[in-house]
């Protein structure tokens, strides 16, 4: 498995009729940049920053934070990393932050919503991976976004913590390209209002699932009715890509669809970017991806949308997936 896994690493993550899809990672701890690159994954989609902040005594401070995103930068250079400010709260709250009064936590105040309410916990973020951005492969995302004035709002932050940087002299990116997670319906459905404030979308498919077809993720009891193949998730993840594409901007999924071999044909048949997974995943993902014939995606993915149900769409995925693996 070993020499297997080494054969890989260095290959392109292309179908075999020349079509690329670059793998990043998702990582939660600093532990894992390592990992990356033995895996063939070339740079991180997703750092999920709220793990830096879950296991700590206290909130980490700017310069804890900054060097922590600088390891990441440093290690993936050139490759991209893409650090998403905090996704906290729900099933992600650090000790003094959890709010009793919240009924459905998964629908309160969480993510971009706790940090715009905070703005001082968010700007110290914010100028930490700013620091970070003298490494000009950081990018940094919004999770959570439901509207528009979310991102506004959030860019409007960022542009005073870059004045405060440039008085004190401090260097960063200016063009640090910033995107935004799309993970909430509403989002997805006004992806052409939020584009022109952004230069990539990442489609969270975890959440996106959850919200859309109002199944909580984590409960066992209605797990049967999480569905990725369900026809308004095909139809969110094609809209949300089309119209990334219409306004020039690249769409990555970086939910757990993008690590699931037989939907991996689909979601590059819908034109996706880019596949940020699990590092565990990224050689069985490359290996998909090298054995596919872009042609046939784009097939699967036409006949897809031509559906009428999950399972017959399921079943899609499956043949083809089984005429490569
Ligand atoms: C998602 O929702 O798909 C996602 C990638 O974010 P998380 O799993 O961290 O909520
Ligand atoms: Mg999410």
């Amino acid at each position: 498995i070993r020499s297997e896994l080494e054969s890989l690493r260095d290959k392109a993550p292309e179908t075999l009729d020349g079509y690329l899809v670059p793998i990043t990672a998702n990582i939660e701890l600093l532990e894992e940049l390592d990992g990356v690159d033995a895996r063939g994954a070339k740079g991180i989609g997703l750092f999920r920053t709220e793990f830096l902040f879950l296991g700590a005594e206290k909130l980490p401070s700017e310069d804890e934070q900054a060097e922590a995103y600088i390891r990441a930068a440093k290690s993936q250079y050139p490759s991209p990393v893409v650090i998403r400010t905090l996704d906290l709260g729900a099933d992600k709250m650090p000790v003094g932050f959890e709010n009793p009064d919240e009924l459905n936590p998964f629908l309160g105040d969480r993510a971009i919503r706790l940090c715009l309410a905070r703005p001082e916990l968010f700007k110290t973020q914010l100028r930490a991976i700013l620091r970070a951005s003298v490494y000009d492969n950081v990018r940094m995302m919004y999770p959570m976004v439901c509207c528009v004035r979310e991102v506004r709002d959030a860019n409007t932050l960022l542009r005073q913590c870059m004045m405060e940087l440039s008085k004190e002299g401090i260097p960063f990116n200016q063009d640090i390209q910033i995107g935004t997670m799309i993970e909430v319906p509403s989002a997805a459905l006004i992806a052409d209002i939020i584009a022109p404030h952004v230069s990539f979308f990442s489609l969270g498919t975890n959440d996106l699932i959850q919200y859309t077809m109002a199944v909580d993720r984590g409960n066992e009891n209605v797990a049967h009715l999480y569905t990725p193949t369900h026809m308004a998730i095909i139809r969110l993840i094609d809209h949300v890509v089309n119209v990334s594409h219409k306004y020039g901007l690249w769409t990555c999924v970086c939910g757990q669809m993008a690590s699931t071999a037989s939907f991996v044909p689909l979601l590059i048949g819908l034109g996706v970017d880019e596949l940020s997974v699990s590092p565990s995943q990224a050689p069985l993902i490359k290996d998909v991806i090298r054995k596919l014939y872009y042609s046939s995606a784009v097939e699967l993915a036409q006949k897809a949308l031509n559906s009428h149900s999950a399972e017959h769409v399921e079943r899609l995925c499956h043949d083809l997936i089984r005429t490569i693996a």
